[in-house]
């Protein structure tokens, strides 16, 4: 059994759907998931729809029609008739959205955001199924809501892996069996029956968790470059791509702040040793990236992951007392009930820095809890940058013109703050 997941960039025209059949026509065949992403921008918009029916904005109708016209085109461009099946059940879909909209304002925002969010899922999943299906492609539909269990934090789902495993293993397993499914990445369902939505990107996360349920073979992430690349080629020219990485080392490059694979992805295919494929959805013959088990994959060449939009936070005591101990565990109480992640952190004897992602809302919380016992100074629109296996000369070219403020190494990594 294999998964396969299609990215929103991978289903952002017809097109786009059109190659995503030729791939599975090449490369899919017996026993295989497809898990898809809402198309192109979609969950952008999204956001923004939701955000505009909670606050009553003017713009909601427009936004409303704008996210259905994008749709109307790729289902039109896929020459999808308006009086098939198909797209009776997309136009029901946008009705339930529309219904669902009616009754944003009662409800708290995260929650409703998951009720609006998820449609993208739906939309391309039920387009693209509808267009396989038509093209010869014979696939089931299923709504990924019936398999993954999720507690009640909305917008970041945790996943109920006892039960979860059990649906996907005893519900799912045996349809994938005589048939290729199609379902969404991103959503999943609490036990009050609400969707809950894994995070942004978190359709890589679906992937795996589904892989984990099924104890598939593998999981391929078709994408729209040639697989990991050891730095972001729209930043750096030379980039290359990494022919195989070790898990480790693709949770190492995730934490840092690589994108190309969702951060919690990378867990449940390690625990169940099953091998991720980073391939291009463009040259599908090529062989893109094995996220895999053997030692033999940490011949690795420098990684450079750059974030950016950081603040460096810097903490010292108001009476001067050393930031130890007692300091340090009253500092990190904050953050941790701010939820705020710390990306890199040095202490001397009266300071303590810390560099973060910007977001301004929890930083000003944060400012306020701490003014108290401590001086703060803080700077913006800072770059974190971290080298894997690095050598002296790879710092020297990124950093060249600009000051470097903070510094720190360990035998393998180098991090900076510039
Ligand atoms: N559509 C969701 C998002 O854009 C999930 C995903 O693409 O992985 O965040
Ligand atoms: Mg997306």
């Amino acid at each position: 059994m294999r998964v396969f997941k299609f990215g929103g960039a991978s289903v952002k025209n017809a097109e786009a759907v059109k190659n995503v059949g030729k791939v599975l026509q090449a490369f899919g065949g017996e026993e295989v998931l497809v898990v898809v992403s809402a198309m192109g921008k979609t969950t952008n918009s999204l956001e923004l729809l939701a955000q505009a029916y909670y606050k009553n904005e003017p713009s909601k109708q427009e936004l409303f029609r704008e996210v259905k016209h994008f749709h109307d085109e790729i289902i039109s461009g896929l020459l999808i008739t308006k009086d098939s099946q198909t797209y009776a059940d997309i136009e029901n879909l946008f009705i339930e959205l529309d219904c669902e909209l009616e009754n944003v304002a009662d409800s708290n925002f995260d929650k409703v955001y998951d009720q609006i969010v998820s449609y993208g899922e739906l939309f391309s999943s039920r387009i693209l199924s509808a267009y396989l299906n038509e093209s010869g492609i014979k696939n089931r539909w299923m709504d990924a809501q019936n398999f993954i269990s999720t507690d009640n934090t909305y917008r970041e789902g945790k996943i109920d892996w006892d039960y979860t495993q059990l649906l996907i293993s005893q519900k799912l397993k045996p349809i994938i069996k005589k048939q290729m499914v199609v379902t969404q990445g991103f959503i999943g369902k609490n036990k009050d029956n609400f969707t809950v939505t894994l995070g942004r990107e978190g359709s890589d996360y679906s992937a795996a968790i589904f892989a984990f349920g099924l104890d598939a073979e593998q999981v391929t992430i078709w994408k729209d470059v040639a697989g990991v690349m050891n730095a972001d080629p729209k930043k750096y020219p030379n980039a290359i791509k990494i022919d195989a990485i070790s898990y480790p080392s693709a949770i190492e490059m995730a934490y840092y702040g690589a994108t190309v694979i969702h951060p919690k992805t990378i867990q449940p295919l390690q625990s169940k040793k099953i091998p991720l494929y980073v391939k291009s959805f463009i040259e599908p013959e090529a062989k893109g990236t094995l996220v895999g088990i053997s030692k033999e994959l940490e011949n690795l060449p420098p990684t450079i992951i750059s974030k950016s939009n950081q603040v460096l936070i810097s903490i010292s005591s108001k009476d001067f007392s050393f930031i130890v101990e007692d300091n340090l565990s009253n500092i990190f109480t904050v953050f941790a009930d701010l939820k705020l992640k710390i990306n890199l952190m040095q202490n001397s004897a009266i300071s303590f820095i810390v560099c973060l992602d910007n977001e301004p809302q929890k930083i000003e919380q944060l400012m306020y809890h701490l003014n108290v016992n401590y001086n703060l100074t803080i700077k913006e629109g800072l770059e974190l940058i971290t080298i894997s296996n690095y050598s002296e000369n790879s710092l020297k070219e990124l950093s060249s013109g600009k000051s470097i403020l903070i510094e720190q190494k360990t035998e393998k990594n180098i991090q900076v703050v510039i």
